[in-house]
């Protein structure tokens, strides 16, 4: 079998947005976003009527980078799906109908019997109607390859566009879907090193909302390993998103502390108070309108309904819980096709297993946490562990 000759890919956009008022600018976020994630390939962004185009730098062989930028592309959010091409500035339908006939040739099973052609013309001043192209270049592949059209349910499908942009295709892959990354307000996404905070992380992005990352590790209880797998997870992140910020607080100090004068089953509620107060507090000097976390319902002790209102209580902005009704498993089917379950999984040094009790409480009351709160010296903590920020940009 030939290789396709692919030489081009198209992206096809949510066709719901394109007929807002918006879709300008949706498109133009769209097409930043692209241009960070395929950045470093030899490849260029085309934009065509409710079509997006990459095509090869002059001078440069497609053939080599065309996976990786259908890899790169296919983790752009706000694009519904995408296929490599083979592209030709022809639109004569012989033309079109002879590499549809080649693409078919390198593509088709072998076992296939009947297929389709599936024709658009968006550029309505051709001289044939998207029908008449279907059944020449229909024509054609059956020829070719002795196959039988079949329209109902064909074994094999090829695509052709007649545009500009023209080109035939055989394959279309699902997109990440969702809002394209800048579409709504900034999120500050609280990642541990586990399996729930990346993918709800992910999930945000999904929804158009760019994130800040941070992370509150317990020097010198925890060490490199930990540190080295949050990076990793923000790498993971970053390969949807772009270049992302990660800030590393330290909160051991805090956590002695509250050893020391807390009542024992209050201890990790204690401690995520204090992660909401610092992650408000950073927020807003980064002007990040929500925090987002991976909690979810009943999972553990400290994610009841009574202690996740404990640990709102002390939050100036939204927290969102994007994974609130999601199954463990669930959650990590994401997480594996993410990329970030096999980093979530690598044993680590968790700061919030730091000193905690065999007992908490699962149905902590306000009142007692401050109370609890009341002997320790508050302010200064927060202030101490803030002025030792350290903030990192994490590339793909
Ligand atoms: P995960 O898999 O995300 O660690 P989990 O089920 O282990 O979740 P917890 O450890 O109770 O749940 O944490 C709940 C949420 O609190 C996490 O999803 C994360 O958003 C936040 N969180 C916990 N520990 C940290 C930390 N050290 N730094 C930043 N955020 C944290
Ligand atoms: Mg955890």
């Amino acid at each position: 079998m030939a290789e396709p000759g692919y030489n081009a890919v198209v992206l096809r956009v949510g066709e719901l947005f394109l007929k807002k008022d918006n879709r300008r600018w949706f498109v133009d976020l769209l097409v930043g976003n692209l241009a960070r994630l395929i950045r470093g390939l030899p490849w260029k962004i085309e934009v065509h009527q409710g079509r997006i185009l990459l095509l090869p730098q002059a001078g440069s062989d497609p053939a080599a980078t065309v996976p990786e930028v259908l890899a790169r592309a296919g983790r752009c959010f706000g694009i519904s799906s995408l296929s490599p091409v083979v592209r030709t500035d022809s639109t004569d339908p012989t033309v079109l109908g002879g590499l549809a006939a080649e693409l078919a040739e390198a593509t088709v099973p072998p076992t296939a019997k009947t297929f389709r052609v599936t024709a658009r013309r968006p550029n309505k001043r051709l001289p044939y109607t998207s029908p008449e192209l279907g059944g020449l270049v229909g024509h054609q592949v059956g020829q070719r390859l002795g196959l039988a059209v079949d329209l109902g349910r064909p074994e094999f499908e090829i695509g052709v566009e007649a545009g500009p942009p023209t080109f035939v295709y055989s394959e279309t892959r699902p997109g990440a879907g969702g809002l394209p990354v800048g579409a709504s307000g900034r999120g500050l996404l609280l990642l541990s090193g586990g399996i729930d905070s990346p993918v709800a992380g992910h999930r945000m992005l999904r929804r158009g909302c760019p994130l800040e990352v941070v992370h509150f590790h317990s020097p010198p209880y925890t060490g490199p390993a930990a540190r080295a797998k949050v990076l990793e997870l923000c790498q993971v992140l970053a390969r949807w998103a772009g270049p992302l910020h990660l800030h590393l607080i330290p909160i051991s100090e805090l956590q002695l502390q509250v050893k020391e004068h807390a009542p024992r089953p209050l201890t990790v509620l204690l401690y995520r108070r204090f992660m909401v107060r610092l992650a408000c507090r950073l927020a807003g000097f980064r002007q990040i309108q929500a925090l987002i976390t991976g909690e979810s319902l009943g999972q553990v002790a400290s994610q009841t309904m009574e202690n996740l209102t404990c640990i709102e209580a002390v939050a100036d902005r939204p927290i969102l819980r994007p994974l609130i009704a999601y199954d463990k498993e669930e959650t990590i089917r994401l997480a594996q096709a993410i990329g970030s379950y096999e980093i979530s999984i690598r044993p680590h040094e968790d700061s919030c297993s730091l000193f905690v009790p065999r007992h908490p409480e699962i149905r902590a009351k306000i009142k007692e946490l401050n109370r609890a709160e009341a002997l320790l010296p508050l302010d200064r903590l927060l202030a101490e562990a803030l002025d030792r920020l350290e903030t990192l940009v994490v590339e793909p």
